[in-house]
């Protein structure tokens, strides 16, 4: 399946949640406050939704709002299902982890899709290394490094200014402004995951 590279809000207007997909204009001109009903001419009756289009659209908006096809995400939720954690709280870890996603949570880069382009520009390192790869999971004690060429960056600027007035950087990072640079300090809880999705929707559908 292609990445989709359509207008991003439509996505937020099908799943009528916030997917906070564009970063800081979400918070400030979010096209959903405008405009929240669902893409497409409206229905002729509102019909009730069944539970497998509940199950289904509880998978695309967790796929939507880490950036994924369904390819590499049935991978990481067979993946988490093979292990002998919770499989629900395991799959939103290892998506949590990405490095994509862990640049943006540090407030390296506003949006996810900032996020992945420092990484496969080769602007971050992992343990002194450049890390190519955004899909790269981290383990406990890995450091997450910026390259200091981007410190004066509008866009890394935005997205430290957005997470610290926010206080939305979890805990189980740690951050150090100075040098740019972030520790995953242990595994996130469920509480810590800012997905709000009912991940037991999602195991359903991939179970039946
Ligand atoms: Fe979604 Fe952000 Fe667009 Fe609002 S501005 S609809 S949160 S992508």
């Amino acid at each position: 399946m292609a990445r989709y590279t359509g207008p991003v809000c439509r996505l937020c207007r099908r799943e009528q949640m916030k997917l906070f997909l564009k970063g800081e204009k979400c918070y400030t001109h979010c096209v959903l406050d405008k405009n929240p009903a669902p893409p497409g001419p409206p229905p002729k009756r509102r019909k009730k939704m069944t539970e497998y289009a509940m199950r289904l659209r509880e998978k695309q908006k967790l796929r939507r709002i880490f950036g994924l096809t369904e390819g590499p995400f049935k991978r990481i939720y067979f993946k988490a299902a093979k292990t002998k954690e919770n499989t629900g709280e395991q799959f939103l870890r290892l998506l949590e982890v990405r490095l994509d996603n862990t640049v943006r949570r540090l407030g390296f880069a506003a949006s996810l899709k900032t996020a992945r382009q420092w990484v496969s520009h080769g602007h971050v390192q992992v343990n002194g290394r450049t890390v190519y790869i955004p899909s790269f999971v981290l383990k406990p004690g890995d450091r997450v490094r910026l390259s200091p060429k981007l410190k004066d960056n509008m866009a890394v600027k935005v997205g430290l200014d957005g997470v610290s007035r926010r206080g939305t950087r979890p805990s189980f990072l740690e951050f150090e402004e100075a040098t740019l640079t972030g520790k995953l300090l242990r595994w996130p809880d469920r509480s810590e995951i800012s997905a709000p999705v009912q991940e037991h929707l999602i195991i359903e559908h991939y179970s039946k």
